[in-house]
């Protein structure tokens, strides 16, 4: 299984980290061993001063499929959910500085947090929907997916290019604005369309 994470899909997100806007999405992969495992809490890694919370609309690709057109992306995956691309940021700032690759500050373990899953059918418009995270109880980043630069259908057909997709292959579909630092003690909580999808507790 591999996580695929898309990066700069959220113009008030590039601002915010004075990215240029991408013309082609921004690509990378996290290890399977990076998924926290489920009520574990996350435990900020000693490498790093500086991990940000970045809060993940995600869909769960349920059959083998590569150079997929985007018309017949929706036969690839039933499922969607919530999660946190954890970012060690001050890493990954030397890392880009350098042109070098971001992994080691994105895919380290316990970075990726991924919530329960719900039938995409339960959501009228998947282009239209609206999630949050909040940090101790306060709304800390309020996305909606109708503000993605690539929406999900036209993201599983360009990672198709490059990356056959696979039965359980997870795409993280990128960050709205918001993203801060979290320190021990902190409460994650992600919901989409006001329900619930995962808390996780910050050591
Ligand atoms: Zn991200």
């Amino acid at each position: 299984m591999k996580l695929i994470c898309i990066g700069r899909n959220y113009a008030a997100h590039i601002a915010e980290l004075e990215n240029e806007r991408p013309t082609d999405p921004v690509v990378f992969i996290k290890p399977d061993s990076s998924v926290l495992p489920k009520e574990q809490d996350f435990y900020i890694p000693e490498f790093s001063d500086d991990v940000h919370h970045e809060v993940e609309l995600l869909v769960k690709i349920k059959k083998v499929g590569k150079h997929i057109d985007p018309k017949f992306s929706n036969l690839y995956y039933d499922e969607i959910g919530l999660g946190i691309d954890f970012t060690a940021r001050d890493l990954q700032s030397k890392l880009k500085e350098k042109g070098l690759p971001w992994e080691k500050a994105k895919g380290f373990d316990g970075a990726a947090v991924i919530g329960k899953w719900v039938s995409k059918d339960r959501y009228a418009d998947l282009e239209n929907l609206s999630f949050q995270l909040e940090k101790n109880g306060e709304v800390v980043q309020d996305g909606n997916s109708s503000l993605m630069l690539w929406q999900i259908d036209e993201l599983i057909s360009y990672v198709s290019k490059y990356f056959m997709l696979k039965k359980g292959d997870i795409i993280f579909t990128g960050t709205p604005a918001g993203v801060s630092k979290v320190n021990p003690g902190d409460v994650l909580e992600g919901s989409i369309e006001g329900e619930s999808f995962f808390k996780v507790n910050v050591k």
